[in-house]
């Protein structure tokens, strides 16, 4: 066994587990990571690749959420230029589209003012004689086009260059290495891991679990057992489509359930997403439905019916939300931190959240620690550091 003390234990190398780490060692404190597979190999590798304020959640009034991601979007796009590209999103509104187009329009009203009226929250309607340039939008019954902006991210390039720059601060990466257990002491905790056929043990003073949606897999190798609220996986899925959009983000309604779903362009490709199926067994072996694609497929012929697009790819991602009768669609998408409910806290659990807020996240999470680690000399400020691809 290491003698040396960890100040803060990471179980997950997603983009959760990747801010923490940037967050904990900008604020001096000795980290360590431990992720089983690679980087960004769970959800952070399979999203919409959004980094955006989630216009849709005003619906449901998820106003601080809105708020806060507005806040880390203008953030990202000037500390991560390469990795975070300001996009034009269109919503068309049809004859038989949900949310009318007043609606719409005070929506983008609001999510203007939750972005402090800053320069990329600028919104307009498009004149019906520039609809034709729209990548072959269907017109028929087209009532209006609004166009706003948001902004379109590599997810996995995203997770490593935060990642680098927890490295370049200090943390420590095991990857791939298995958490395995950790026993709670008087300190914190003794963790012990598996890294490429060995197997370690070290303590730490505070553990904090970003596993995703193994959030509740690896709380279960902890003693005594952490709180868990309850939640439930529900599983989103991509196709990736030859060629196509070159616009900007289509954002319709699905013919089917008049969900929303996303058509963007993506690496030359079109990416289209996605679904929300309840989702229960191994996070590892999550993939695409068949059903999933032939719904995805019927969106994109409803909008562009001149477009021959092909499936060339299709990826699946979990969502971890709280449990309720509601559809998955309407649930919150706050990240929530779990820790004891006595004590100093010596455990924190991710549960949820956007990818988007990663930075926000980590900062909260290394706040609530504060009072549990020794005192450490801040090193850097994360809303000043830049990141760049590897
Ligand atoms: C379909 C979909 C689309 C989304 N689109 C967007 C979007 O456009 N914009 C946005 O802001 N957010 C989006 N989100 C939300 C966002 O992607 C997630 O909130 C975020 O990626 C979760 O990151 P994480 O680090 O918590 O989990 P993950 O990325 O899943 O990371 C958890 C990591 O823990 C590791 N791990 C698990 N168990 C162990 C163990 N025992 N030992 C070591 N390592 C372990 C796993 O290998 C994994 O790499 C989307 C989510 C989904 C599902």
């Amino acid at each position: 066994m290491t003698a040396d003390v960890i100040d803060i234990a990471v179980v997950g190398g997603g983009i959760h587990g990747a801010g923490v780490a940037q967050a904990a060692s900008a604020a001096g404190y000795r980290t360590l990571v431990l992720e089983q597979t690679a980087l960004a190999s769970g959800t952070s590798g399979r999203s919409s690749k959004l980094v955006h304020g989630g216009l849709r959640y005003l619906e449901n009034a998820q106003l601080r959420l809105v708020r806060e991601s507005l806040r880390e979007r203008t953030l990202l796009l000037s500390l991560a230029p390469d990795l975070v590209h300001r996009v034009p999103f269109f919503i068309p509104i049809y004859r038989d589209t949900t949310r009318r187009s007043w609606k719409v329009g005070v929506g983008l009203s609001l999510y203007a003012l939750l972005g402090g009226l800053a320069p990329d929250t600028q919104f307009a309607a498009i004149p019906p004689r520039s609809w034709p340039d729209l990548d072959g939008l269907d017109t028929s019954g087209l009532q209006a086009v609004w166009r706003y902006y948001d902004a379109q991210t590599d997810d996995a390039a995203l997770t490593r260059a935060v990642m680098k720059s927890a490295v370049s601060l200090g943390a420590e990466l095991a990857c791939p290495a298995e958490f395995v257990s950790a026993l709670r002491t008087e300190t914190g905790y003794r963790i012990t891991y598996r890294e490429g056929g060995t197997g370690y043990e070290r303590n730490c003073r505070a553990l904090v679990n970003a596993a995703g949606p193994w959030v509740d897999r690896v709380a279960h190798r902890v003693t005594p057992l952490p709180p868990a609220p309850p939640v439930e996986l529900i599983q989103g899925t991509h196709v990736v489509l030859t060629g196509g959009l070159t616009q900007g983000v289509y954002y319709v309604e699905a013919p089917r359930d008049r969900r929303a779903v996303f058509l963007m362009p993506w690496k030359g490709r079109t990416l289209v997403g996605t679904t929300e199926s309840p989702y229960a067994g191994d996070p590892a072996l999550v993939h695409p439905l068949p059903g999933e694609i032939t719904y995805l497929q019927e969106t994109v012929h409803r909008y562009f019916p001149g477009q021959d697009l092909d499936v060339v790819d299709s990826f699946s991602g979990l969502r971890v939300l709280p449990r309720s009768p509601a559809l998955p669609f309407r649930r919150p998408r706050r990240t929530s931190l779990v820790r004891e409910v006595s004590g100093r806290t010596r455990y924190i659990a991710i549960y949820g959240g956007k990818l988007t807020g990663y930075r926000a996240t980590g900062a909260r999470v290394v706040a609530m620690l504060k009072d549990t680690l020794p005192p450490a000399s801040t090193r850097s400020d994360t809303s000043r550091i830049p990141l760049s691809p590897d």
